[in-house]
Parts: structure tokens; sequence; C-alpha cells
């Protein structure tokens, strides 16, 4: 083993060397340095403003949603260690990844049956939309390769899913000209609104013939805005879908799971997509591994054409150790009453945040699922927000103008009762 370093050290080499997400070189905030992680709780190598240790509100980004140190998911990833961590997946396959094929289109809507496994959700977006365009191309219809979608999404931060982020918040002005040009509908309301359909209809309708696809986040909108909206609007998409001959994706990476309080989003309205994006839990935040999935009719598209292979293959493509403990993850939520723990979950968001809702800046209070989020009137002031969090003992990351938490689904009701507590402090303090 090394020399250890210090925590002074190896501040300051994260400050000389490390990109951190969304951050200037170097850094203007100091970054909590992390020592270990366990249940609900990251273990800081030196204490912030009085706390050693953190609750993860965040579950990492939506992804460890069994807590940290799990006993079964590192017994997974031991035992695959022994075996193998990676072989190519060229020529060549093995257990974890069929295995993990095959449990996930036994879990997901009936009629998607393949699985491309790829290494992170940005990937298995660009899969998707090659999947969709190339679905054209061998249809002999290569004009259909633009994409359409609402407002106030999010869907990765590598081209095709910039393209498709929300204009505002991804960055678009910086892009102009570089980026695809996409379609946007207006962001979805979160009632049900007649008329909002009707204009999904009328838009889908008159880029028939140049649209690809349709790709949305179903029910809640993530890092776009953490906005939910009715599910009613999936089935209107698939009825205009069909009818125009226009293929639907779901982006189901921060979704999918069980987050919203069922396994996937798109059960809300019973609709499902042609081809589905999974990511974020599907380790149980263990290992990076995302999947895209689609049904035989854009397979067998795409096969039929004139080149007919989907020409995409990432290098670290079924990575064994993370099929491994994506298999463990699915398998220890479905044999649990996870249902249950996520109806707790929200349940105590909605009590625990339900006061936060009279604080002056707070211009909404939403809860969905195990996902809470308090939306100020005016930008968050982050550094202030974050070190009231803090001080609650609560890991928070909030940006724009929201203080939001989706916590691991094993978070019990008196650390929920303090990630609330922490919320409310944050708002305070950032409104
Ligand atoms: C996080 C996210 C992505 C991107 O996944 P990465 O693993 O960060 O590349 C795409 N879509 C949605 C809905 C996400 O939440």
């Amino acid at each position: 083993m090394p020399e250890p370093l210090s925590p002074a050290e190896l501040l300051r080499l994260d400050r000389e060397h490390v990109w951190h997400p969304y951050g200037p070189m170097p850094g203007r905030a100091e970054p909590l340095l992390v020592e270990s992680a366990s249940g609900v709780r990251l273990r800081l190598a030196r204490a912030a403003h009085g706390q050693d240790e953190l609750i993860d509100g965040m579950s990492s980004w939506w992804s460890a949603v069994h807590g940290y140190n799990h006993p079964v998911l590192n017994e997974a990833a031991r035992g695959q260690l022994d075996r193998m961590s990676h072989v190519m997946f060229g020529g060549l396959t093995h257990e974890p990844a069929v295995r993990l094929a095959a449990k996930l289109v036994e879990i997901t809507p009936e009629p998607l049956r393949h699985v491309f496994l790829a290494d992170s959700g940005s990937v298995s977006v660009e899969v998707a939309v090659k999947m969709c365009l190339q679905y054209w191309r061998s249809a002999g219809r290569p004009g259909k390769q633009r994409l359409l979608t609402w407002r106030g999404g999010y869907h990765g931060d590598t081209w095709q899913p910039m393209s498709v982020c929300d204009p505002e918040g991804g960055m678009h002005e910086l892009w102009q000209g570089a980026l695809p040009r996409q379609v946007f509908a207006d962001a979805p309301p979160a009632g049900y609104d007649a008329a909002y359909a009707d204009h999904l209809r009328a838009l889908i309708a008159r880029h028939a013939g140049e649209l690809a696809a349709v790709i949305v986040e179903p029910v809640v909108q993530g890092a776009g805005g953490m906005r939910f909206h009715s599910p009613a609007y999936l089935r209107v998409l698939r009825e205009a879908c069909d009818a125009h001959d226009v293929l639907l994706v779901f982006d189901e990476i921060a979704t999918g799971f069980g987050r919203t309080g069922t396994l996937f989003a798109s059960e809300h309205a019973s609709v499902s997509p042609d081809v589905l994006c999974l990511g974020k839990a599907l380790t149980g935040g263990y290992l990076t591994m995302a999947a895209t999935l689609c049904t035989s009719g854009v397979a067998d598209g795409i096969s039929r054409g004139e080149v007919p292979v989907l020409a995409h293959g990432p290098t670290f493509m079924g990575n064994p150790l993370a099929s491994a403990v994506a298999c463990a993850s699915v398998d220890l939520l479905l044999g649990q009453d996870w249902q249950g723990e996520v109806k707790r979950v929200e349940a105590g968001l909605g009590e625990g945040l339900a006061e936060t809702a009279r604080l002056p800046g707070v211009r909404d209070v939403r809860v969905l699922g195990a996902i809470g989020v308090v939306q100020l009137d005016r930008e968050v002031d982050m550094a202030a927000a974050t070190e009231a969090a803090v001080r609650e003992g609560v890991w928070l990351r909030p940006f724009r103008d929201l203080i939001y938490t989706m916590p691991p689904y094993v978070t019990n009701d008196e650390d929920l009762a303090r990630i609330c507590r922490a919320v409310r402090a944050a708002a305070s303090a950032g409104a």
C-alpha cells in the first residue's frame, strides 16, 4: 500500500489537478473529503461544521438506493472479482451479463426484449438515439433523424443527450450552432391539461416526416428541474407516435428501480416505449453501468437494413463486475417490500417537508415516491444552503432554485426527519 496522504495534501492535489462535475479549474469551493461510507452515512476525513458523518440525502445522485457498503452487494462484487473483473464483450460472453440482460427483460414492460449494456447513462442515451436513427435509415427513410422532447428535461452530458436537455439549463446558448437542432415542446404541466396534450399531438404531427423519435423522462424530470407531470401525457405521446411513425424513447435513468413508487415510472401510465434507458440505481450505486433496451421491432428493423449491425461497442461493454453487482442489486430490491419502503420514505418526506412550504422565499414543495423537492423563488445561495445542511449532519447538493433529496430507500424514519430538517435549514439559509 502506498503511504497515506494527509487530508490537507489530498485537497491540495485535488484543487491543482482534478476536475469536478460542472466545475471550473481550479475549483472555487473546496469539496468535502469522504473517507468511507456505510449504510446511509458518508464518513468525512476531516469534520465539517462540527460533523464527521453526513446522512446522504442524495443517494450519490439517485444511485445508492440500498445505502453504502451493503454486505450483499459487497459479496457479489468480491465473488466476481475472484473470477474476473473484466473481459472484452466482442466475441465473448459471460454469465453476469447474460443474467443481467435476461433479468432486465423480465422486469421491464413486455415488448422490450433486447439489451445493450453501456457504461454510463449518457452513453445509453447515445445508443438509444443511434438505434432510432438507424431504424429509419434501414427502413429507407433517412430523413427521419431529428428528436422531439419537452423542455425541462435532462438526458446526459455527451453530444446527442445534450441536444435534448432543457435549452435554458443545458447551456444551449454556449453551443448554439454546434449541437443538433431538435424539436422542443413546452415543458409538461404538473396536472393534465387537454390544451397541452393537443400541443404535443400537433407538434408530433407537424414534424413527423423528420422525426426519428420522441425522447422524454416519464413522470419526473430530474436534473433539468425536478418537475413532476401527469402520467396521462405518456399515453398522449404513445398514441401520437404510433399514429405518425415516430419511435418513443423513455429515459428512466433517474426514475427506474422504484424511485417514483412504481418499479419503472412508465407503469404510472401503463405505457411502454420502443426504447428504454436505465442507469444510475442499476448497480445500487456501486459501479458505472447503464442499459438500453429495445423491442424486437426496433432490433429487426435495424438488422434488415443495408448496414445490418448496430455500430456501437464500448471497451467496457457488459463489464462482468458491474453486471454481477447489478444482478445482486436488482435481486436485493425485488426480494424485499421495496414498495412499502418507498411509500414509507414518501410519507416521511411529505410530513417532514410540509412546514417548509410556509418559509419565506419558498415557491413550491412537492413529493413523489422517494423524491422530495423544495423550489425557491430565486436562485439558491449554494454555499449557504450546503453549509446549513451539513450543520444538520446531512449531505445535500442544491442547484438553480432547487433544494431536493432522494435518499436511499433504507433511510430510517429518524434519519428521514433529519434530512427534512436539513432541507428546511438549507431553504432558510439559501433563500
Ligand atoms: C443522470 C442522467 C443521465 C446521464 O447519466 P450519466 O450516467 O451521468 O451519464 C441521463 N438521463 C437522465 C434522466 C439522468 O438522470
